[in-house]
């Protein structure tokens, strides 16, 4: 079974007849669970619609950077009020994206900290979306809370690196804060469940942001030719913090680059991800799973 923990079946240009295609591929696929994130108003109410249609798909909400110098404080509202449906399992996409222009910086910040305090209100998840921005990311998340004591103390722990693989993979990245779960005997770090989509910085910056309490989540970049620095962060950063991801429409992994990308692409993005671990096909699907599982809380017991 696999995970697209960042998808976009709400995508805007999709007919209501291409969604059910999709929908269907994705039923005869390996892939069990998708969170399918907004970028908008209206892409919320689409995830959610999508969420409440199909078993497998569940809903991220939340406004994207680059709505930031056309959204209204009755959007955020709206926001607030479609998190409370219970297929909503993160605020998100969120974040900033300096690639485009320079004139609504301020206000993509503003935007960023108000959803970022939503979440910490709502006690949600929270998808980090950034461009050309990871330090003052970064900094903004660690002012408004996305790190802190409090908010780490809401969800339970996640497995400490070597916990879940049996392979031995080489990873030398202290965790702090690490500590013996009294009940099963498993050890777990704290999450403060943020999650960087499509992570693009550098592999020292993705360590940074596991010891402060973040998961790193990797699409198609990890399996192109140029996508070192995804791959040496895949190695580095152990399975346990990893999360697999397509980011479709876009993104489209090796062999199908330069496609419209799709859900169950992720197929090649677990595959890749498996060689760089030294893990098989099999047991990095598994791992990645019940680490999105976990993030979101879906699945199993808990919902
Ligand atoms: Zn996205």
């Amino acid at each position: 079974m696999l995970f697209d923990a960042h998808t976009h079946l709400n995508f805007e240009k999709y007919t209501d007849e291409e969604r059910m295609t999709l929908a269907q591929e994705i039923e005869s696929s390996e892939l069990g669970y998708i969170i399918d994130v907004a970028d908008c108003v209206r892409g919320a109410e689409q995830a959610l619609k999508d969420a409440e249609d199909y078993e497998w798909c569940w809903a991220a909400v939340g406004i994207h950077p680059d709505h930031a110098s056309v959204y209204t404080d009755a959007d955020i509202e709206e926001i607030r009020r479609l998190a409370a449906h219970p297929r909503a399992v993160a605020i998100g996409e969120i974040g900033l994206d300096f690639y485009y222009g320079t004139d609504d910086r301020e206000e993509q910040q503003e935007l960023l900290r108000k959803q970022i305090r939503l979440a910490n209100e709502l006690r949600m998840p929270i998808m980090i979306h950034t461009r050309d921005a990871n330090q003052l990311t970064m900094d903004i998340l660690i002012e408004e809370g996305a790190f802190s004591e409090e908010r780490k103390s809401w969800f339970p722990g996640r497995p400490a690196p070597g916990m879940m693989s049996s392979a031995a993979y080489a990873s030398d990245m202290k965790v702090p804060g690490e500590y013996p779960d009294r009940i099963s005997g498993v050890r777990l770090v704290p999450d403060a469940r943020v999650q960087m989509h499509c992570y693009s910085g550098s592999p020292e910056q993705a360590e940074e942001y596991v010891r402060l309490g973040a998961t790193i989540s990797l699409g198609g970049p990890v399996t192109f030719k140029n996508g070192k620095k995804a791959a040496e962060t895949v190695r580095r950063i152990p399975i346990e913090f990893l999360l697999s991801e397509t980011d479709a429409p876009y993104m489209a992994p090796e062999p199908l680059r330069g496609r419209p990308n799709k859900p169950h692409y992720v197929e090649h993005v677990v595959r890749r991800m498996a060689m760089i671990k030294g893990i098989s096909y099999a047991e990095a699907a598994r791992i990645l799973t019940e680490n999105g599982k976990r993030f979101f809380s879906i699945g199993s017991e808990q919902q």
